[in-house]
């Protein structure tokens, strides 16, 4: 299933305020209507290939049996995200928001409602990748999670402080190439500390498998 944004549901950040304040109004809205259907919601953010699709992946193989999972993956133009958690047996909806850097909260009350009919409790949302925009926008989530990779380079987090700060769980993903890349993990770790000194953070190599069992635990589940 595709959900495409239509023109007048792009908020644009250039016309900052008022739509800043709008959606943190509809993330409200969400975040009541997440309560009042018994439903949790937790929104993945990150760069393109830090990892997201692929945690989101695991949780979906751990957490079978526990939850009934949906998912909202959001991308500018493809559904690749969401057609590779379909094949865990989730029912997934992408939403395409075509110039958009980032999911806002209509655009996932629109794809929640879906869900909500197909009587999930659980909503992973995967948001559109990169480390900026979507920081400023909540969608309504009880968590915000942010997944950086060791891949992206020792000052990943220095410099993107602001989505740390967004936060509530940090994952550092992509544990086994800290060798090769020549990055300390334990210097990551402490750089996400630095910026957010509440944040949950949890070390991980989603390809193995490794750290999965204490991402759920970090997000409550
Ligand atoms: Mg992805």
């Amino acid at each position: 299933m595709i959900i495409t944004a239509d023109e007048d549901e792009v908020l644009d950040i250039e016309l900052e305020e008022d739509f800043l304040k709008a959606n943190e109004r509809m993330a409200k809205l969400n975040r009541r209507t997440f309560d009042r259907a018994g439903v949790k919601v937790i929104d993945f953010m990150g760069s393109i290939g830090a990892g997201k699709t692929m945690l989101i992946e695991r949780l979906a193989v751990a957490l079978r049996g526990k939850y009934r999972m949906g998912v909202i993956a959001g991308d500018t133009t493809t559904a690749i995200d969401a057609e590779r958690v379909a094949k865990h047996g989730v029912t997934s909806i992408q939403i395409n928001t075509g110039r958009l850097c980032h999911l806002d909260a209509p655009l996932v009350r629109k794809a929640a409602k879906k869900l909500l009919r197909e009587r999930v409790n659980l909503i992973l949302i995967e948001n559109v990748g990169n480390l900026i925009c979507p920081a400023e926008f909540p969608l309504g989530a009880h968590k915000r999670v942010v997944v950086v990779s060791v891949t992206e380079g020792e000052y990943m987090i220095k410099k993107k402080n602001d989505i740390f700060r967004a936060a509530e769980v940090a994952v550092i993903n992509k544990k086994d190439m800290s060798g090769p890349m020549g990055v300390d993990v334990d210097g990551l770790v402490k750089d996400a500390n630095d910026a957010n000194p509440k944040i949950k953070v949890v070390v991980t190599n989603a390809r193995s498998g490794e750290g999965i069992p204490e991402l759920i635990g970090a997000l409550e589940l």
